[in-house]
C-alpha cells in the first residue's frame, strides 16, 4: 500500500531537520516541497498466526473501581517475521527500480487499532466461546457479533467481515 507521506517520509520531520540546518522562510518551504514531493511510502501487511498465547487475561493490577485491568499478551510468529521480512526486499527492490537514491526502512511493529479475539468462534466449546455463527456455546439465546469473534486479525479493516457475518447470523436467528 502507498501510504502517502507519513513514518519515515513526514513531512514534519523534514521540516524539524531543515530548521536544525538553520534554514527559514522561502528557502525552508522550497526545500521542503522539494524533498517531500519526491517522497514514496510502501508498507506491508500481514496477518499473524493463531497462537493461544495471544491473549487477554486479568491482570494483578486493578482500576478505580477495583475492576482487575486487562493484561494483553501478544507476540509476532516466525512466519509472520519471514513474510514481513521478504516483503520488505520486495519493496526495496521496487524503490530501486524507480531510481531512489535513498532508501529508510522501518523495524515491523504491532498494530494497536484492530483489536478481537476475546470471544473467539469455533465449534469445540473447550477452545473456543461462539460457534460458527456467534452464538454462545454456554449461553443459546445470547449471540455476541464483532470482532471478539475473530479467531485471527489483519492489520486493516475487518469491518465488512464484522458485518457479513452479522448478517449470515441474522438470517441464522430468523431460519431458527
Ligand atoms: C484507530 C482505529 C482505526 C481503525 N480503522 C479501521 C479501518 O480503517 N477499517 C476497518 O475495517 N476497521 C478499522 N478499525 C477497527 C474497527 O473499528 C473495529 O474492528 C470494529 O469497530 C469492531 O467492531 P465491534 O462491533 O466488534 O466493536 P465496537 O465497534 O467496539 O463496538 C462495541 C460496542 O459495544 C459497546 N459496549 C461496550 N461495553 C458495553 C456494555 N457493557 N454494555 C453495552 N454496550 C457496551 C461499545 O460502546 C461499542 O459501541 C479501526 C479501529 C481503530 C481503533
Amino acid at each position: 500500500m502507498n501510504s502517502g507521506h507519513s513514518g519515515n517520509s513526514d513531512g514534519v520531520d523534514v521540516a524539524k531537520q531543515l530548521i536544525a540546518q538553520g534554514m527559514r522562510r522561502q528557502d525552508l518551504s522550497r526545500e521542503l516541497n522539494r524533498i517531500v514531493s519526491r517522497h514514496l511510502k510502501l508498507n506491508s501487511s500481514a496477518e499473524i498466526l493463531p497462537d493461544p498465547e495471544n491473549r487477554l487475561t486479568l491482570a494483578e493490577a486493578r482500576d478505580t473501581a477495583g475492576v482487575p485491568k486487562p493484561k494483553v499478551s501478544v507476540t509476532m510468529d516466525a512466519y509472520t517475521r519471514a513474510g514481513l521480512a521478504r516483503s520488505e526486499e520486495i519493496n526495496r527492490e521496487v524503490l530501486k527500480r524507480l531510481g531512489s537514491n535513498e532508501v529508510r526502512s522501518n523495524e515491523p511493529y504491532l498494530s494497536n487499532a484492530i483489536i478481537g479475539g476475546t470471544a473467539r468462534m469455533g465449534t469445540d466449546p473447550r477452545s473456543s466461546v461462539v460457534d460458527p455463527y456467534q452464538r454462545s456455546h454456554q449461553h443459546p439465546n445470547l449471540f455476541v457479533l464483532g470482532s471478539s469473534a475473530h479467531v485471527t486479525m489483519p492489520v486493516n479493516a475487518p469491518t465488512l467481515t464484522i458485518a457479513a457475518l452479522a448478517v449470515r447470523t441474522a438470517r441464522h436467528i430468523m431460519a431458527t
